[in-house]
């Protein structure tokens, strides 16, 4: 089959490799579409140091399985199936914790991979994380499972009322998901905040009430503007920028949480002011990865059509023009590709 490989940073090939064999529990899905994702993007501009080179990428997809190892029972060949690219294992520390997103071995057992003809699912995830695709959306939709998986879990860290004002700073793939993840929460004050026309035009389209567009010292004035003077009830800060994380503070109200999404360089510090942390009682907290708690409520809501995520799909390509997605990407154009091997 064919495969783009990562082989250095900066360097990807289209391959000839072998084709994935169902083993028992395993399942063997045609790719059908596979999304960019920023992490991609950076694993192919820097490398990863979670994936030594030359690898397999890509982690977004939905598929048709081919082949279904023995013992499967709950997917036949000819099922349209979504899946993420992780699952737990449910035994360690952690998991017993109920904090699988945390799980010891979730990292070392995911599949990378989606950018290929053909992707194996192994049996953790087959049995935890893979789901029936809904007719009612189409493959690269279907391939928004896993980020919107990231999305939901971090949101449900709080609890957020449909009367709340809720701040997304940076107008990424992953700020838009946010945006459209808090309108299907039927939350009325979205505001997005971003350097980029058309990115923060497509969030009006997705649900945001306000798109904010100022240089970095003018944001905390604005975003007090929206909110008399206040600052918002949830601050998301999904630029994984360390002088936009300490810009979060003067931007919540009193009482007010604080989501930071977005990764930040390894090695980065920022600095807080801990007096209005401590009187103003304000909440500070990271995330990383989902639960299948996640996963499931992310299947359920693509596939009841409560959210639309079609407008964060640029444009088609098929397999030969990854690069020139990411040259596209790169380049500031557009939000993702489906890559359709
Ligand atoms: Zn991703
Ligand atoms: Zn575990």
């Amino acid at each position: 089959m064919l495969a783009e490989m990562l082989i250095s940073p900066g360097h990807m090939e289209l391959r000839e490799v072998e084709m994935p064999k169902a083993g028992p529990g395993e399942v063997v899905l045609k790719v059908e579409a596979a999304l960019t994702c920023g992490t991609d993007l950076k694993a192919f501009r820097r490398g990863h140091p979670k994936i030594p080179l030359p690898s397999l990428f890509g982690h977004e997809f939905s598929g048709t399985v081919v082949e279904a190892g023995e013992d499967v029972d709950r997917f036949k060949v000819g099922d349209q199936v979504m899946s993420v690219h992780s699952s737990p294992c449910n035994t360690c520390f952690y998991c017993l914790k109920g904090q699988q997103n945390l799980c010891d071995s979730v990292m070392d057992t995911k599949v990378l991979g989606a950018y290929a003809e053909y992707i194996k699912l192994p049996r953790h995830i087959v049995d935890q994380n893979a789901f029936i695709k809904s007719p009612n959306i189409s493959f690269p939709e279907a391939a928004m499972l896993e980020p919107l998986a990231s999305v939901i879990y971090g949101l449900e860290q709080f609890r957020i009322s449909s009367d709340d004002t809720v701040a997304v700073l940076g107008a990424g793939p992953i700020g838009l998901l946010q945006v459209a993840t808090l309108k299907a929460y039927g939350v009325k004050k979205i505001i997005l905040a971003g350097r980029h026309k058309i990115r923060l035009d497509t969030s009006l389209t997705l649900g945001a009430d306000k798109i904010i567009d100022v240089d970095e010292n003018e944001l905390t004035p604005a975003i007090l503007d929206e909110t008399v003077g206040r600052g918002a009830d949830l601050v998301i800060e999904s630029t994984g920028r360390p002088d936009v994380w300490e810009s979060t503070l003067s931007m919540v109200r009193k009482g007010g949480n604080i989501l930071l999404f977005g990764g930040c360089p390894e090695g980065s510090r920022a600095c807080f002011d801990t007096k209005r942390l401590h009187y103003d009682e304000i909440t500070l907290k990271g995330v990383f990865h989902f639960t299948p708690a996640a996963v499931k409520k992310a299947y359920e809501m693509l596939s009841s059509g409560k959210i639309n995520v079609k407008p964060l799909i640029t444009a088609e390509l098929p397999l030969k023009e990854l690069p020139r997605a990411f040259e596209l990407l790169m380049a500031g154009e557009g939000i993702k590709y489906a890559i359709i091997p």
